[in-house]
């Protein structure tokens, strides 16, 4: 269905909520990549009361959202999102702690919750020093690093359905898995998570935090604009070694290109097309599935029209 701006426009300003959105937003400016086309409807609510008015437009009009957090584990094709983007990162960034629980909010950033963390010397968080996401994005993918996951130390999630409805899930609910959690794919909107810190020693926290940093400059192509990895590794194997040891490492088309520094990450030089990332990405598995059998799933999420 085609979405009339117009009745949108008066609807918002209706509710008062029209200095929260955005029309033909470019969602490269919303994403680590730097790549994707506009999105018809763009809202950063910084508050509940504000969400809710979004989800029940959305609702009333039959307008399909997508939420965003840092977009650091998105690739959004060249043509954009028809429909409305939710972009939680501007608000929702409570965190309160009460000994070891802290509460924290869905636009939080997970370096930063990592070093709040460090500052009370409460451990568990580690993991976490620099992955560029926000906390919603981290429990839909359940995000990790080194045999650590998110999944490790939250507690309960509470999310808005898309029928306008406060909902909250405990851990056994939501089958965390490698980069999975049962949220992913369903129209809920995460607000906040309680999570079960341990207490630690700071000079401890800190030299974990340092060592994780350290990996990671020395293999990731962090000065280059990427999406982290793009594959998940299959049982048994580096996703990284399989790209390489299929003559991947290096192949490049337009301004995108497999990185030297690590061959799980496709990197933009400037100007790439979700296009030529998406050509290298149909690529890899390709040759992967010839020479290994194996079928790559994948890890970075793809949005909007193709
Ligand atoms: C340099 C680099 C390094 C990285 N390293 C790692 C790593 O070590 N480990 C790892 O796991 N990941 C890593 N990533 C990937 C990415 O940072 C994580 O997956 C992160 O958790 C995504 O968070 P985000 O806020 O950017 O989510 P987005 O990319 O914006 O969205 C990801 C998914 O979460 C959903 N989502 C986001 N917020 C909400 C919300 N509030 N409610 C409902 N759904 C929501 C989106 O709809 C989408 O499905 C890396 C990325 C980069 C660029």
């Amino acid at each position: 269905m085609k979405m009339n701006k117009d009745i949108i426009k008066n609807e918002c300003k209706k509710q008062g909520i029209d200095s929260i959105i955005k029309y033909d937003e470019p969602l490269k400016n919303h994403t680590s990549l730097r790549i994707g086309g506009p999105a018809d409807v763009f809202c950063s609510p910084g508050n509940i009361e504000d969400l809710k008015k979004v989800v029940s437009i959305s609702k009333k009009y039959n307008i399909p959202f997508w939420v965003i957090g840092n977009g650091t584990n998105l690739l959004i094709l060249d043509n954009g999102i028809k429909g409305l983007v939710i972009n939680l990162n501007k608000g929702f960034k409570k965190i309160e702690f009460s000994d070891k629980i802290v509460k924290v909010g869905a636009g939080v950033s997970l370096v930063y919750l990592s070093k709040i963390a460090l500052n009370r010397e409460l451990s568990g968080l580690e993991f976490a020093c620099n992955i560029p996401g926000t906390l919603g994005g981290a429990i839909i993918n359940n995000a990790g690093f080194k045999g650590n996951f998110v999944a490790d130390v939250v507690q309960n999630v509470t999310f808005l359905t898309g029928e306008n409805k406060i909902e909250k899930a405990s851990k056994s609910n939501l089958n965390f898995n490698y980069r999975e959690s049962n949220l992913k794919g369903k129209s809920v909107i995460i607000l906040e998570a309680t999570m079960l810190l341990k207490k630690g020693n700071k000079e401890e926290i800190e030299s974990k935090i340092k060592e994780n940093i350290k990996i990671r400059e020395n293999k990731q192509p962090l000065r280059k604009l990427n999406a982290g990895s793009i594959f998940k590794n299959p049982p048994g194997y580096y996703a990284g070694e399989l790209v390489e040891k299929v003559g991947a490492k290096g192949l490049s088309r337009g301004k995108a290109e497999v990185s030297l520094k690590h061959a799980n990450f496709i990197i933009n030089n400037g100007g790439a097309l979700a296009g030529d990332i998406l050509y290298l990405i149909e690529e890899i598995e390709k040759r992967v599935k010839k020479n290994f059998g194996i079928k790559l799933e994948r890890e970075i999420e793809i949005l909007g029209e193709p």
